[in-house]
C-alpha cells in the first residue's frame, strides 16, 4: 500500500470517529493504560506546514503554529504532561505514572524550535524535551540530509543525479514537487549506505552543484547555545541527538561511543546541568543495536528514545528504546485526537518516516 493511501486511511477513519463522538469513549475503554507514557515526537514547527518555495525537506515539517498551539491545547485539557526529569523520578522511586501521562520531544534542533514552539509552550506553561545534535549547535552548520534536499530541489535545471551504489541515475526533474519526490526516494536509498558513503555523497553532490552547505541557509538553522539556554531557563529540558547526527548502528564502535559520549559532554558543558536522555538520530528500528543502547548506558544516560511508533512503558527493560508518537503535517486535528485516545490505531507508521 501507498504511503499516501495509509496516511488517508488513518484520516478518513479518524475523522469518522471524530464526528460519532466516539474519541473520549475510544479512550476509556482501550486497555494497557497503567504506567505507559505517551511520548509526541516533532522536528519543525513552521507558520505554515506548507511553505511556498520550501527547498528542505517538507516532511520534517511536523505542524504550523496553529496546529502545535491547538495539539498542545489538547493535551494540556485531556492528558498529564510531564517532564523527562519527573518521569525518571517516578521511575527510580518505583511510583507509578499518572494515568494519560505524555511527554513533548522535539528532535534536531531547528531554529523554528526556539522561534516559534517554544513561545507557544511557555505561554501555556507547558514544558518540552528538545533533542539536538551538539555538532549542529556548535558550527551552525545545516543537516546533512536535509542539505542534500535542499541541493536536489535547487540543483540547475537538466543535471543528472548519479549514483551507481544506489542504482540511481536520474535527470532533475523542472518541477519543485517531482523534485520534493525524486529527493524524498533518494533520502530513503542514501540511509541504506553505510556512514562514510553517505557523507561522501553529500560532499559529492556540493562540489559538483556549487551548493556548499558552509553557506547554510534561513530556512535550516540549528538553534544556538544562547537560544537553548534561555529555553533551559524557561523550563525546557535539552537533550543529546548524537554529535553529527549519525546513524549510530552504522558507526564502528568507537566513533559511535564518541558521538555518544562526547554529545553529552557538549551538553553538559554549555548547559551545567547532567543530560540525562539521548534520542538516536534517524532512529527507526535500524538506528541502534545492542551496541549503541550499551555505549548509551555506559556514557550515563537515563533513558534513550527510539523512533519506533508506539507508547511507551517506561521501565529497566525499555528504558533505552522508548518508542513514540510521530506528529505529521498532514495530521489534522480529529487525526490528532484519534492518536492520543487510541495510538496503537492511529498513530502515523514510523517506518515511513525517520527521525
Ligand atoms: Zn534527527
Amino acid at each position: 500500500m501507498s504511503v499516501a493511501a495509509r496516511v488517508g486511511r488513518r484520516q478518513l477513519l479518524a475523522r469518522w470517529c471524530h464526528r460519532l463522538g466516539a474519541l473520549p469513549l475510544l479512550k476509556h475503554v482501550r486497555p494497557g493504560a497503567r504506567g505507559e507514557v505517551r511520548v509526541l515526537a516533532y522536528h519543525r514547527v513552521l507558520e505554515s506546514a506548507d511553505p511556498e518555495g520550501f527547498s528542505f525537506d517538507p516532511e520534517l515539517i511536523s505542524a504550523s503554529a496553529e496546529g502545535f498551539q491547538a495539539q498542545m491545547r489538547h493535551l494540556k485539557a485531556h492528558f498529564v504532561p510531564m517532564r523527562f526529569d519527573e518521569v525518571l523520578d517516578h521511575l527510580q522511586r518505583g511510583i507509578p505514572l499518572p494515568e494519560g501521562a505524555a511527554l513533548v520531544t522535539f528532535d534536531d534542533g531547528y531554529d523554528d524550535n526556539y522561534r516559534i514552539a517554544f513561545p507557544i509552550l511557555r505561554d501555556l506553561g507547558m514544558s518540552a524535551m528538545f533533542f539536538v545534535s551538539t555538532g549542529h549547535i556548535d558550527s551552525g552548520r545545516p543537516y546533512a540530509y536535509d542539505w542534500l534536499v535542499h541541493m536536489l530541489c535547487s540543483a540547475p535545471t537538466g543535471e543528472r543525479l548519479q549514483v551507481p551504489a544506489l542504482d540511481i541515475d536520474w535527470e532533475i526533474e523542472e518541477l519543485l514537487p517531482e523534485r520534493r519526490r525524486q529527493a524524498a526516494d533518494l533520502l530513503y536509498r542514501v540511509k541504506l549506505l553505510d556512514d562514510d558513503d553517505q557523507a561522501a555523497l553529500v560532499a559529492r553532490l556540493e562540489n559538483d552543484w556549487g551548493i556548499s552547505r558552509a553557506a547554510g541557509h534561513p530556512d535550516c538553522r540549528p538553534m544556538t547555545w544562547d537560544q537553548l539556554r534561555e529555553m533551559q531557563r524557561a523550563g525546557m529540558e535539552i537533550g543529546s541527538h548524537g554529535v553529527d547526527h549519525r546513524m549510530l548502528a552504522k558507526l564502528s564502535q568507537a566513533r559511535m561511543v564518541d558521538e555518544v559520549r562526547d554529545s553529552k559532554r557538549a551538553l553538559e558543558r554549555e548547559l551545567g546541568v547532567p543530560a540525562r536522555v539521548i534520542s538516536y538520530p534517524v532512529g527507526g528500528p535500524d538506528a541502534f543495536n545492542h551496541d549503541t543502547v550499551e555505549a548509551v548506558r555506559a556514557a550515563g544516560f537515563d533513558l534513550a528514545c527510539s523512533y519506533v511508533a508506539g507508547v511507551g512503558h517506561p521501565g529497566p527493560r525499555t528504558q533505552f528504546s522508548l518508542p513514540r508518537l510521530p506528529v505529521e503535517r498532514h495530521m489534522d486535528m480529529p487525526w490528532f485526537q484519534a492518536m492520543m485516545a487510541m495510538p496503537e490505531l492511529f498513530t502515523y507508521a514510523s517506518r515511513l518516516r525517520t527521525g
